[in-house]
């Protein structure tokens, strides 16, 4: 009997053993088929990882992080690259504050308050001069993140705007100013006069539109070449800019075109003194590789006050042609009724 229970309990033992080996085997294919997991997921990670590395090289934005209890900084390469330091180096906040401009290290630290205070966000393009003096635009995001409503970090992105900063600022350069004379060329002219009718009550209107073309400017073309005219278009906008300094406005609206806005303060007098300077200064020989060249320019002037904009172009036109009609070398201003004329030594 004894024997018998001997044996049943061995067997007992026996399938339990086998139970636990089947479930020993069972686990270990578990676990071998999670760690296969975790290998395809960490070969998955690193490929992600790679394309994040090479897109944010390519698109040269980098990684940010600051905690606000200590100032540490957290950079990716990107960030160290566009500063110039050495990947991977301790960066501290203050010294890397030093590359900001003036100007926008003081955006920076407004932007980045406010952001803080309200537990929010902010983005800046901000200039700096990295510490191996290349001077960079920098297009910086940040959020702030909490933790029980408490700010504790701000991290962002930072990239590389260079390129495209310069590309816009030539862009709207063009877009602006008269490439050959520097002066602002026809559509910022159009633009600013379009601009007058707006009611702007505190900023007055100039007080006139001075239209001022050169006299027997062709000649110069004709008898010298196109080159030492154009030589000549760079000298008198120059000269025109000096006779004109403290106006609202100075450009080059058509071939040897010009016009000026003025202040705002100017009385008929001082108007009429403009245009006499103006016409002075042109009228001096100009110097071309040692050659003196003579020009002249007339003057048509539009009283802005009560004008409409189609108006005015007319007027201050419809003065020059009398201008130049009085023989050049002169000016005329235009009145509603008549065209006005003060005095002028140089048509006498
Ligand atoms: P007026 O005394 O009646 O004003 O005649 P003008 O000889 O000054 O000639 P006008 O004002 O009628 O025409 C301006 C000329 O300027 C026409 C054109 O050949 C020349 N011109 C226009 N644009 C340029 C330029 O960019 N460079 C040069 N060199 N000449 C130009
Ligand atoms: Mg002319």
């Amino acid at each position: 009997m004894g024997a018998i229970l001997v044996r049943r309990q061995i067997g007992r033992l026996g399938s339990a053993r086998r139970r636990s080996a089947d479930r020993i085997a069972e686990l270990e294919a578990k676990l071998e088929a999670q760690a296969a997991l975790i290998r395809e997921q960490a070969v998955s990670l690193a490929h992600s990882q790679k394309i994040f590395d090479r897109s944010s090289a390519a698109a040269r934005i980098g990684v940010w992080q600051c905690n606000l209890a200590d100032e540490a900084l957290h950079w990716t390469d990107v960030v160290y690259d566009i500063f110039d330091l050495p990947r991977g180096s301790a960066v501290d906040r203050r010294q890397t504050l030093q590359c900001y401009t003036a100007e926008s290290v003081a955006e920076l630290h407004a932007r980045r308050s406010r952001a803080i205070a309200e537990r929010t966000g902010f983005s800046l393009d901000a200039e700096i001069v990295t510490v191996k003096g290349n001077r960079r635009w920098i297009r910086i995001t940040a959020t702030v993140e909490c933790e029980d409503g408490v700010a504790v970090r701000i991290f962002g992105m930072k990239q590389d705007i260079t390129e495209e900063k310069i590309l816009g600022d030539q862009t709207r350069y063009l877009a602006e100013f008269d490439v050959m004379t520097g002066l602002a060329n026809r559509s910022q002219f159009q633009s600013r006069l379009a601009g007058l009718t707006a009611s702007q009550p505190d900023c007055p209107a100039p007080a006139a539109l001075l239209l001022v073309d050169l006299d027997g400017f062709k000649q110069v073309n004709d008898s010298f070449g196109h080159a030492v005219g154009d030589e000549c278009l760079r000298q008198v906008s120059r000269r025109l800019e000096d006779a004109c300094a403290g106006m609202e406005l100075v450009a080059r609206i058509g071939g040897d075109e010009f016009a000026v806005l003025t202040g705002p303060d100017l009385d008929l007098a001082s108007i009429s003194e403009l245009a006499r300077q103006i016409i002075d200064r042109l009228g001096k020989p100009l110097d071309y590789r040692g050659n003196s060249l003579k020009l002249g320019a007339s003057v048509g002037i539009a009283l802005i006050e009560g004008a409409t904009l189609p108006e005015l172009l007319v007027s201050a036109d419809t003065a020059l042609y009398a201008a130049k009609a009085a023989g050049r070398n002169t000016f005329r201003i235009f009145k509603p009724d008549s065209l006005a004329s003060l005095p002028n030594p140089r048509a006498a």
